[in-house]
């Protein structure tokens, strides 16, 4: 087979491929070469209505499935995404840009999350809570929530979706997905698994087009239940009001502004490999991105220093070429983003020892880059980069780096080395993140919660915490004699 079986270029409603009403369609363009790789249905309000629908009327058969029937049919589509990890790797690395070691890796990752939940699934245990009158017993059973709905981003087109679409397949939900316009084939890839693995009809839709008119009806239908959203903290505040008017329950995976602390008792070495892949990992573009490096006084030159060689030596290219570092960033957009936080580190003083300019490649391209010397009101540390950008900042003592660290509205991922263990347990307990990695740049797995706290989320994905969000607690208060 090959990448091109997986290009749909069809919604899959109702467990069929279908057009927009209108006919009309978006192109989704390959950001590495420019060139447009096909176009997927520009659907709207009506469509989403009837994927709304069917997702209700497949609702209770999926329901009444056993956690193990549901397992079986999960762990087929699991089977089925790493048998064609390959084809659907290269699939998502023309349409996002990673490199493709890394659109092979987030493949299995994604794959990961149906394996886990299914799993899970069948473990989805209530509780026998002691009695508060001879009279009475008391139990509560788990019961998945209904429809889901289902918003993510471009960063991770097939993961952002996994890690909903497995907890809610588990908890016996049925699901409509809305995926990025710029990464909706690998969205659509994984509606064909779905089917290829015996899924039945209306289980799992997914919509394609206007994000505010699928948006939108997603959020206004009481048929919706839950809505669980990956992307910006903006347009996630917008969504959790207009979920108010039903109530539903979200989960919210927003912004972060990722600090990276390195204290005098590091080991320096291990955290360079810790800040390459937590900074350039999809090119800077994903949202546990270290944005803000903190490094203590002694060993501050030592730092700077090896990062910015680490980064010169950094192989800029197209994803699906041989030894691919750093890809394109997604847009034009996002390489100006870039661009302004740069410029204003530089012209507030700080050094540029990397990278500092677009890859002679052109486009969407743009050379890693290290600036030091980087002051904490700049924009660099304060708003999300999103790109190839480190920025590194001088601290003294361990206090001054935890305010600054803490000093944002947001609070997803948080990074430290540090050996002492006073020290280790002193840092961990006071950073206002939902996710900590001590002595390690890489954190996201299936088994642990991956969610925010503050203004980057609510909710959690992965792990046994993932699967409530997707669950209802009944209480079952039964009077005898
Ligand atoms: P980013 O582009 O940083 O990933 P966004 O929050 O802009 O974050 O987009 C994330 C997802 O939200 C995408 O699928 C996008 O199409 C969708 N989206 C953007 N605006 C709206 C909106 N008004 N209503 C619903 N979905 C939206």
């Amino acid at each position: 087979m090959a990448f091109t079986d997986f290009l749909r270029q069809q919604c899959y409603i109702d467990g069929q491929w279908c057009d927009a009403d209108s006919g009309a369609t978006l192109d989704v363009i390959d950001p590495g070469t420019g060139k447009t790789l096909g176009t997927v249905p520009k659907m709207g309000a009506d469509e989403t209505a009837r994927a709304i629908d069917a997702a209700e009327k497949a609702l209770p058969a999926w329901r009444a499935k056993t956690a193990g029937e549901r397992a079986k049919l999960m762990r087929k589509l699991f089977e089925l995404m790493l048998q064609h990890q390959d084809d659907l790797g290269e699939l998502l690395t023309r349409e996002q840009g990673k490199p493709l070691a890394e659109g092979r890796g987030e493949i299995a990752y994604g794959a990961s999350f149906i394996e886990w939940f299914a799993e899970e699934g069948k473990r989805a245990y209530g509780d026998v809570i002691p009695g508060h009158a001879p009279d009475r017993r008391i139990v509560c059973i788990k019961q998945g929530v209904g429809v889901v709905a289902a918003i993510t981003p471009w960063n991770f087109p097939n993961a952002m979706i996994t890690r909903k679409l497995g907890p809610a397949l588990a908890a016996g939900c049925t699901i409509v997905i809305k995926p990025a316009s710029a990464t909706p084939y690998s969205a659509l890839a994984i509606a064909r698994l779905c089917e290829m693995a015996g899924i039945p009809a209306g289980v799992v839709n997914v919509v394609t087009g206007s994000a505010g008119q699928i948006g939108g009806t997603l959020t206004a239908s009481p048929k919706v239940a839950k809505l669980t959203f990956t992307g910006s903290t903006e347009i996630g505040r917008d969504l959790l009001r207009e979920c108010a008017e039903t109530i539903k329950k979200t989960s919210m995976e927003l912004g972060g502004n990722a600090p990276f602390l390195v204290f005098d008792d590091a080991d320096v070495d291990a955290a360079i490999d810790g800040a390459m892949i937590s900074k350039f990992r999809n090119g800077g573009q994903t949202c546990v991105c270290t944005n803000r490096f903190y490094v203590q006084d002694g060993v501050y030159d030592e730092f700077v220093e090896k990062l910015a060689k680490r980064v010169s030596g950094m192989k800029v290219g197209y994803g699906l070429d041989d030894g691919t570092e750093v890809g394109p960033l997604i847009d034009e957009k996002a390489v100006e983003k870039v661009e302004e936080h740069l410029k204003d580190a530089v012209d507030g003083g700080a050094k540029v020892l990397a990278g500092g300019q677009r890859n002679e490649r052109g486009g969407s391209f743009f050379n890693p880059t290290v600036v030091a010397g980087v002051k904490p009101d700049m924009k660099l540390a304060r708003e999300e980069t999103f790109g190839p950008l480190a920025g590194v900042i001088r601290f003294t003592d361990e206090a001054e780096a935890i305010r600054m660290a803490n000093d944002t509205e947001f609070g997803l991922a948080s990074y430290f080395y540090a050996s002492d263990i006073s020290r280790v347990w002193r840092v961990a307990e006071a950073l206002e993140a939902g996710m900590v990695g001590i002595n390690t740049g890489l954190i996201s797995t299936e088994v642990a919660p991956f969610g925010g706290v503050k203004q980057s989320g609510l909710g959690r994905e992965g792990s046994h915490y993932g699967l409530d969000d997707y669950m209802e607690v009944k209480y079952l208060c039964m009077g005898i004699k």
